[in-house]
């Protein structure tokens, strides 16, 4: 007899399989979806493993198959095991990590009344029970949120048991309907030749059958098929007549699939590749042999922005079709890099597929077994896209590898995209290219000892536009456009209060004469950082997360201004205090700088230019931010303002100016990456001016002005130098020094509860017996830090104690600790703060 263990979609935090016994007569294998019973339900599960002895004595059978294919293939099996296994997370998280969409169904339970009306008249009932019987049998039986929210009596739960004891009513469990599938059209099509068509249509139009003839008529006008719904809209044939002619045999009806593509509308041209520049060149040739040779490698793609890096992805992935295989490409946030869609789409008309969390689900159900059919040569998408079921896969690009949107947050399991992209490569012999103008730290330090290959890029690709905005040519140079750092302090003791210091003012200004275009870069939301009493120093706080609240200042439906506060956090908001609520005093007054803010004072100072805003606040509806990026480009605007979406890798031709209103944003937040986040923030934003040379040919006209309260810190003057080994190099000393990544390896534990003596009981317990743990198995290298309250020190309305573990590899301590439910656990976090 064959066993197999399970990976079940139980909502428990397991990190195991249970084991099932297979019936005869039904065969499983690796990836197969099945239904098992578990307690007293059915749930859904994969099977993870076929074994001969079962993990436990005498299992359960499988109850049935789910589907006739595999739902995961077996690489994506073993996948999901090590993501469970080195994050720590439920199995079936990772699993579901994999599965096509819509696969998860509810578990449901429902009541079915086992006696009539008449029976159950004659009973002895008290009268929330008889109502439940009453309303049960009405209904020939109900599902248990129906019941409840059609019922609402109080106790329901209660009644339901009694019943059942005294076996009035049967409790059975069951799955709810799957939430998405293939969506069909009807057609409907003459089956007839034209001439004995138009003959019936005549016929039966004086059988006083106006309906079915109408419908003839219109078919046999419309070229002989139309969709059954244009039919009923525009000749009134509804089911009845559809049916009457279909028995007459003169159409027939036929379902087809119709695909939802999230790309369709869009028009892309086709594009041939330029030649490579010689840099380009080289790195590709690197990748190239690797490729043929069908080795597991990992490509460090380190190239200065507007370096093509883009191209070196594209000429990988035509290889690898020519190979006959197919590619993955992630992006941080599809929805802000909608030119290396375009890119693609352009070089491989047609055969693009996007997976994204913007997709409808029935967009990402049809892209997602149009990928498995094979369908696409690349899939396009972020961070989860890595999990797509794209057969055949020969290559692995991950663009601006640095992003922190590569490591899942919430919910389980909490992956980083670069890890386990690492690991799919070597079961499968993969190519991966990581891409950045300013790698992760510890990505450069991985190249540096081999675990990656480095290529790098260190000229600019500068397309030649001719007078009519052509491209001409390209010219190739290491220049990058020149940076000033203007010290605020120096600026307000020479009396300048304004948030535009003097250079800045001269450039704006210049740019605006010119025509030009330029990029003005805060990142923070909002009109300013907080709201504060001038008085007695109060700053209102979130009461849900006990930070600071933003002060936002816009425009109601009447252009009337509104204020209001903001969490930045939870999104909780609240109306502005009149008076402090500590000491009554009138004189509250936002304080520091926000996106918003600088918005107004550019119409301000410069009253003639075009502004244009990009961040959270302006970007809700779906397309937001290609609106925002087309209007730009298309020279709607001379300025745009933006938090850090506009540091993105964007390509804007004919930005000439990039303004940094304050470098000091993010650079003291408590954590070990705040000064490497801001360094990538500034190179990035940085990059975007002086990407087009002038039609004279002269040098390309660009120029960056950063301001700053801390000109000094190594992180703004290494990206004022555009001089990445700089940062890098003081970076990685003090990682070393302090003992960081990569140097060794964090993982972080936070306990939430609504007591916050509790919380910091339970935590202080925690460190106790990490500590105890780590002594007795003589595991000396694991060190213990906390507990401690996080930078957010309240979550959703509940206290946060945080406990810190430095080890090689922690997952060999915590493995094998049982969290209590209000314990989260992330592994490698992004951040400690
Ligand atoms: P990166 O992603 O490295 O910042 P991009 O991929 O955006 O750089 O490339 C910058 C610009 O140079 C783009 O407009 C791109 O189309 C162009 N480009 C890249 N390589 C070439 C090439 N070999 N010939 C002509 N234009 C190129
Ligand atoms: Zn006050
Ligand atoms: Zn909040």
């Amino acid at each position: 007899m064959a066993f197999v263990e399970v990976a079940v979609n139980s909502k428990l935090p397991h990190r195991g399989t249970f084991s099932y016994a297979v019936p005869e007569g039904m065969t499983l294998g690796l990836g197969d979806g099945v239904f098992v019973p578990f307690g007293r339900r059915w749930l859904q599960g994969i099977v993870m493993d076929v074994v001969e002895v079962p993990a436990f004595a005498d299992p359960k059978p499988v109850q049935a198959r789910i589907g006739d294919r595999p739902q995961i293939s077996p690489e994506r099996v073993r996948l999901a095991h090590w993501i469970s296994d080195f994050y720590l997370a439920p199995l079936f998280s990772a699993v579901a990590l994999m599965l096509p969409p819509g696969f998860e169904r509810k578990p449901q339970t429902f009541f079915r009344p086992l006696f009539s009306l008449e029976e159950a008249e004659k009973l002895t009932l008290p009268p929330r029970q008889r109502a439940v019987l009453t309303h049960l049998i009405e209904h020939e039986g109900a599902e248990a949120k129906e019941l409840d929210r059609d019922l609402k009596v109080a106790g329901l739960s209660n009644s339901i048991s009694q019943l059942a004891v005294r076996g009035l009513v049967e409790r059975t469990y069951g799955l709810a309907r799957p939430t998405v599938r293939a969506k069909t059209v009807r057609y409907v099509r003459l089956a007839v030749p034209v001439p004995q068509a138009s003959e019936a249509a005549d016929e039966l139009a004086t059988q006083r059958r106006g309906r079915a003839s109408a419908a003839l008529r219109l078919l046999l006008d419309e070229g002989g098929t139309l969709p059954a719904s244009e039919l009923r809209l525009r000749a009134n044939a509804d089911l009845s007549v559809l049916r009457q002619l279909t028995k007459s045999g003169l159409v027939e009806l036929r379902d087809e699939t119709v695909e939802r593509d999230p790309l369709s509308g869009r028009d892309y041209g086709e594009r041939e590749a330029p030649p490579l520049t010689p840099e380009q060149a080289q790195a590709f040739a690197a990748v190239s042999a690797s490729l043929t040779a069908g080795q597991a490698r990992t490509f460090l793609l380190h190239g200065v922005t507007g370096s093509g890096k883009t191209e070196v992805y594209l000429r990988a992935l035509e290889q690898t079709i020519a190979q006959g295989k197919r590619g993955i490409v992630l992006v941080p946030e599809i929805a802000l890099t909608p030119q290396t869609v375009r890119h693609f789409a352009e070089r491989f008309p047609g055969q693009v597929a996007v997976l994204h969390s913007g997709l409808s689900q029935g967009e990402s159900f049809d892209q997602w077994h149009g990928i498995q059919a094979g369908r696409f040569a690349v899939v396009i998408g972020s961070r989860s896209a890595l999990f797509a079921p794209q057969p055949d896969l020969g290559l692995i690009v991950i663009d601006e590898e640095h992003e922190w949107t590569y490591k899942q947050q919430d919910p389980v399991p909490r992956y980083h995209a670069r890890e386990a992209a690492e690991q799919l490569g070597q079961s499968l012999n993969l190519v991966t290219i990581l891409g950045s103008a300013t790698p992760d730290v510890e990505s450069h330090q991985r190249a540096l000892w081999g675990r990656y290959q480095l290529l790098e890029l260190l000229e600019r690709v500068r397309p030649i536009l001719s007078a009519d905005g052509a491209v001409q040519g390209t010219s190739s140079s290491t220049a990058l456009p020149p940076v000033e750092v203007v010290d605020m302090r120096e600026e307000l003791k020479s009396g300048n209060r304004t948030i535009f210091s003097r250079p800045l003012q001269l450039g704006l200004n210049e740019t605006l004469e010119r025509g030009e275009q330029a990029i003005l870069f805060l990142n923070r939301r909002g009109t300013a950082g907080f709201f504060q009493c001038r008085d007695c120093g109060f700053v209102p706080q979130c009461s849900a997360c006990a930070i600071a609240l933003s002060y936002h200042k816009h425009l109601d439906s009447n252009s009337q201004e509104v204020e209001s506060l903001l969490c930045h956090q939870c999104n909780r908001r609240r109306r502005l205090f009149k008076t402090c609520p500590m000491c009554g005093s009138a004189r509250l007054r936002p304080m520091g700088l926000g996106v918003e803010r600088v918005e107004d004072s550019v119409r301000e100072v410069f009253p003639f230019a075009r502004t244009l805003r990009w961040d959270r606040d302006v970007t809700k509806g779906k397309g937001a931010h290609e609106q925002i990026l087309a209007s730009f480009m298309n020279g709607e605007a001379d300025i745009l303002i933006g938090t850090q979406m506009v540091a993105k890798g964007l390509d804007l031709p004919a930005v000439t100016l990039v303004g940094v209103i304050s470098a000091d944003v993010g650079l003291h937040i408590p954590d070990f990456r705040s000064a490497e986040r801001t360094f990538q923030l500034l190179t990035q934003v940085a990059g975007r001016a002086g990407r087009t040379l002038s039609e004279d040919g002269g040098p390309p006209r660009g120029q960056v002005v950063i301001q700053t309260y801390t000109p000094d810190n190594y992180a703004i003057t290494a990206a004022a130098q555009h001089d990445y080994e700089a940062f890098f190099a003081k970076e990685i000393e003090l990682r070393q020094a302090e003992a960081y990544p990569p140097f060794t390896r964090l993982a972080r534990l936070v306990f939430s509860h609504t007591n916050p003596e509790y919380g910091e009981r339970q935590a202080e317990q925690m460190v106790r017996q990490l500590r105890a743990d780590a002594a007795s198995r003589g595991l000396p290298s694991v060190e213990v830090l906390g507990p401690a309250p996080p930078h957010v020190p309240k979550w959703h309305g509940r206290f946060r104690w945080q406990v810190t573990v430095r080890s090689p590899n922690p997952a060999e301590l915590l493995g094998e600790v049982t969290l209590a439910e209000n314990w989260i656990i992330d592994i490698d976090p992004a951040s400690l703060a």
